[in-house]
C-alpha cells in the first residue's frame, strides 16, 4: 500500500492513462478524487468521482472548497492538436495552451496552498504534471502546438519544483513515448489511412510497440510515493527508447 492515507486527486481520470492512474492509487490504498469533463466516464472507479473541465479555473476553485487537503495531484488532462506550426489555427492554439497548460496554473494555485500545508503536516507532498515525449524532450512530426505546451509543462514543473524545494512539496513531470489510449485509437481512426497510420505511430516507437498504460502508471505511482522523497523537478521518460 504505497499511497496509503494519502488523498490524490487526478484530472483527466476518465479514460486513457488518467483511468488507468486512478484504478492503480486505489489498489495502493490512496483515497482517489477522479475527476473529468466527461463525468460518465468516471463510472465504475472506486473513487471519490466529480465533473471538472480544468480550463475552468472558478470550477477548479469551488471543486477544492468541498474537498479535504490534497497529498498528491495529478494533473493529467491534455489534448492533441495535430499539424505543423503553418496548419495550426489560433483557435487550436489557444485551447491547447488553456487545457495543457493553463489548467495547471488553475489547479496549482486551488490546491498548492492546502498541499503546502499538507507538506508542512506530514513532510511531503507531490504534483505531478502530464508532459510528453513531444516537448522540449524531442521534435515529433505535426505536433507543433502539442509539443510547445507540453514544453511548457516542463518548464512550469522545474519552476514549481524549485520554488517550494525546501517545503517538502515536490513536483515532476512525465513524458510518456505513444500510449494506445482511446485518444490515440481516435487519431488512428482519422488519418487518412488508418491501417498506415497505426504503423507510423508502431515505427516511432524503437521498441516496436505501443505503450500500454500499464507501462506507465508504474511511473505514476512512484512519483506520487514516498518513495520518491529525494525526486523533484524532473521530467521522467516513459517512453519506449524515444529519447535514447
Ligand atoms: P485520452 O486522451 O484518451 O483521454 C483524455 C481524457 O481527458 C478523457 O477522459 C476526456 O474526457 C478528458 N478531458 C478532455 N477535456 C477535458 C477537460 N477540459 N477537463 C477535464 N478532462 C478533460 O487520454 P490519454 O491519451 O491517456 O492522455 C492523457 C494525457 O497523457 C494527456 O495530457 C496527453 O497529452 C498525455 N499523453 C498521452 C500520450 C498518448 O500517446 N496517449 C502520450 C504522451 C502524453
Amino acid at each position: 500500500m504505497r499511497l496509503k492515507n494519502k488523498t490524490v486527486l487526478i484530472t483527466a481520470a476518465g479514460q486513457g492513462i488518467g483511468r488507468a492512474s486512478a484504478i492503480a492509487c486505489a489498489a495502493e490504498g490512496a483515497r482517489v478524487i477522479a475527476t473529468d469533463v466527461d463525468p460518465e466516464l468516471l463510472k465504475g472507479l472506486d473513487a471519490d468521482c466529480h465533473a471538472l473541465d480544468v480550463t475552468d479555473g472558478a470550477a477548479i476553485h469551488a471543486l477544492r472548497d468541498r474537498l479535504p487537503r490534497l497529498d498528491g495531484l495529478f494533473n493529467c488532462a491534455g489534448y492533441v492538436a495535430h499539424g505543423t506550426i503553418l496548419d495550426v489555427t489560433d483557435r487550436d492554439w489557444d485551447f491547447s495552451f488553456d487545457l495543457n497548460v493553463k489548467s495547471m496554473l488553475h489547479t496549482s494555485r486551488a490546491f498548492l496552498p492546502g498541499m503546502l500545508e499538507q507538506a508542512k503536516a506530514t513532510g511531503t507532498a507531490s504534483v505531478l504534471n502530464m508532459a510528453s515525449i513531444a516537448s522540449s524532450v524531442k521534435g515529433i512530426v505535426n505536433r507543433a502546438a502539442y509539443g510547445a505546451t507540453k514544453a511548457a509543462v516542463i518548464g512550469l514543473t522545474k519552476a514549481i519544483a524549485a520554488d517550494f524545494v525546501k517545503t517538502g512539496l515536490r513536483c515532476n513531470a512525465i513524458c510518456p513515448g505513444t500510449v494506445d489510449t482511446p485518444s490515440l485509437r481516435g487519431r488512428i481512426a482519422q488519418a487518412a489511412d488508418p491501417v498506415q497510420a497505426e504503423k507510423d505511430f508502431i515505427a516511432r516507437q524503437p521498441m516496436g510497440r505501443l505503450a500500454t498504460t500499464d507501462d506507465i502508471v508504474p511511473l505514476v505511482i512512484f512519483l506520487l510515493a514516498d518513495e520518491s522523497r529525494f525526486v523533484t523537478g524532473q521530467a521522467c521518460m516513459v517512453d519506449g527508447g524515444i529519447s535514447i
